[in-house]
């Protein structure tokens, strides 16, 4: 509160005077109108999930101040964008685009540069463009959340005709959780395999269309991404090569019924088995969605209550109170929970439900959890509208678990197979446990690979927890990579030290990157930084973290 009271001095760019910042600024304000510039001259409010700041990351790592904009800029169409691309490269000031800024656990709506102008896209670039009820597809804006589409399908009668897919959280942006390869849970959950076409201001300032959006008249845009050429799409995720204005997405036709199924298993050491029955059924489609393998320790923490409630010293809970305290949770007294979805008519899902019944229990004490005993307020049920794509924001509960609560994870991919998820889980549990905080993974299984997502609960009020959670996200990471396991995205933070661990060939993919980038963007203009990727300008100078 004391900090809040305090005005703030606005950050500036480095390497621009003050004065000629405000003056660009002002420059600026003559393009796009003064309400759409905002100098960051306000106290740092963290507010919370849906009305998080666009200044700074509202669950930190860093200290608050370290890596905040400069100033915010709402840009209301794309040649507005490109008005701002320009204006930057005029006077070589580094702008960073978010579409909502919801990115909490990878830096949330902060820079990854300090005193960068923020291009917040999403304020006023927010329309639905398309929705295609016989193709199956919509075109969307930045400002375009999960729930927005969501409610457009509603209003428009077309919820029960086709589906959208949403991530945990429903508040985020279909295209920023794309472009940094957020996942969903329905069978259309890799959600940057799922868009179709782009829209991108690159950072010259000049705009392209990707796939048949390069044909003039075309009326395919959003059926067939790849148009003829290079696939340039790629390069626009998880990169600092363009801005992204719209964007094609697929959307999933109703499948005609489904049915959520939860399943516990008792041991720690039934991962390994367990995921080996999970694979082959995942790779042939018998489990249809994007599923989680959640450790009873999530499960606890997804209940709302800090860990205080069950245990008040430091250090991680013991296995006895962890276990006592599930036990009145439909996980009980078991370690892990498969939470999945079967779609289709009843008799399709009676099949394939059969199978994963059988396949299931030949983990001994498997056991299945009736819905139908479940209180309409428990977790499952949070499970299920996301599988269905009913955006939610339950979700949010375990980051309860710290006082100040705020999480980063480690999101390492691996094949689904008993053998590697057992070296994640140890790998995990020794590390975690011994930087004094709860090990709480959780597998999601994609295809034919999974992440595991362990999300390290901290205090960001405070000091000491927030530097033991980087040391072990950073030690994590290494003993990882050195393991032959890569991060499949990351937070801000530890962007420089992931993108070194894909360093084959003497860092020749980054030396790939960075050729692009010092090509597409001379002045280093665009995002410096994100995802590793330092233009020319920047490298070298000490600004890897
Ligand atoms: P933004 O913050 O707008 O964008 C993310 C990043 O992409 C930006 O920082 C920027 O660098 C880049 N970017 C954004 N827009 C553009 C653009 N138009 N052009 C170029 N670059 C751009 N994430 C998941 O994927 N799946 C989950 O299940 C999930 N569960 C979560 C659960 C909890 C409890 C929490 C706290 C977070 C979870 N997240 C999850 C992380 C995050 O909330 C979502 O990924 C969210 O959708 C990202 O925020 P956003 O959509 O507002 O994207």
């Amino acid at each position: 509160k004391a900090q809040n009271a305090r005005q703030r001095l606005p950050v500036v760019p480095q390497g621009i005077e003050r004065d000629d910042f405000l003056k660009a600024l002002d420059e600026l304000r003559e393009q796009l109108g003064a309400e759409h510039v905002e100098v960051n001259n306000k106290p740092l409010r963290d507010g919370w999930y849906m009305e998080h700041p666009n200044t700074h990351d509202m669950m930190t790592i860093l200290d608050e101040e370290e890596l905040v904009a400069s100033a915010v800029v709402f840009p209301g169409s794309t040649q507005e964008v490109q008005q701002v691309v320009r204006w930057a490269n005029k006077h070589l000031i580094p702008i960073f685009p978010i579409s909502m800024g919801r990115n909490l656990g990878y830096g949330g709506a902060a820079p990854r540069v300090r005193g960068s102008v923020t291009v917040d896209l999403g304020r006023r670039m927010n329309a639905i463009l398309d929705i295609n009820a016989e193709d199956y597809t919509c075109l969307v804006e930045p400002g375009v959340s999960y729930y927005a589409l969501y409610e457009a399908l509603k209003a428009r009668g077309l919820d029960e005709h086709m589906w959208i897919d949403t991530p945990d959280l429903g508040g985020g942006s279909v295209i920023g959780n794309a472009v940094d390869r957020g996942v969903g849970y329905t069978p259309y959950g890799d959600h940057w395999a799922c868009h179709a076409g782009l829209e991108v201001v690159l950072p010259s300032g000049e705009v392209i269309r990707t796939g048949m959006g390069a044909l003039p008249g075309n009326n395919s845009w959003q059926l067939f991404p790849y148009g003829f050429g290079p696939f340039s799409d790629g390069i626009f995720s998880q990169s600092n090569f363009g801005i992204v204005t719209q964007m094609g997405m697929t959307l999933m036709p109703n499948p005609g019924g489904y049915e959520a199924f939860m399943y516990t298993f008792p041991n720690d050491e039934d991962l390994g088995p367990l995921m080996d029955i999970i694979r082959p059924l995942r790779i042939s489609n018998i489990f249809e969605n994007v599923a989680q393998v959640r450790h009873v320790t999530q499960g606890l923490a997804s209940r709302g209550l800090p860990r205080s409630t069950y245990y008040t010293s430091p250090g991680p809970i013991p296995s006895s109170i962890l276990r006592a305290a599930a036990a009145s949770t439909p996980v009980g007294d078991h370690a892990w929970a498969y939470y999945g979805m079967a779609y289709g008519p009843a008799h399709i899902r009676a099949h394939k439900l059969a199978l994963i019944d059988s396949e299931f229990r030949r983990v001994p004490g498997a056991r299945k959890i009736d819905p139908s005993t479940l209180p309409p307020d428990e977790y499952f049920w949070s499970r299920e509208r996301v599988a269905r794509g009913v955006p939610d924001i339950q979700e949010l509960a375990w980051v309860n678990w710290a006082p100040n609560g705020a999480h980063i994870a480690f999101s390492p991919v691996s094949p689904i197979r008993g053998a590697d998820a057992a070296r994640l889980f140890e790998l995990g549990k020794r590390r975690v446990e011994a930087a004094g905080f709860d090990f709480m993974p959780a597998f999601v299984v994609g295809l034919r690979e999974m992440h595991l997502i362990v999300e390290i609960v901290f205090d960001r009020g405070d000091v000491g927890s927030k530097k033991a959670a980087l040391a072990c996200l950073r030690d994590l990471v290494d003993e990882a990579a050195a393991m032959g396991y890569g991060e499949y995205r990351t937070h801000l933070v530890l962007m420089d030290q992931i993108a070194g661990t894909y360093g084959w060939n003497d860092g020749a993919l980054m030396k790939f990157n960075e050729k692009l980038k010092d090509a597409l963007d001379p002045n280093g203009i665009l995002a410096p930084g994100r995802c590793g990727i330092w233009p020319k300008r920047y490298r070298g100078r000490g600004w890897e973290m």
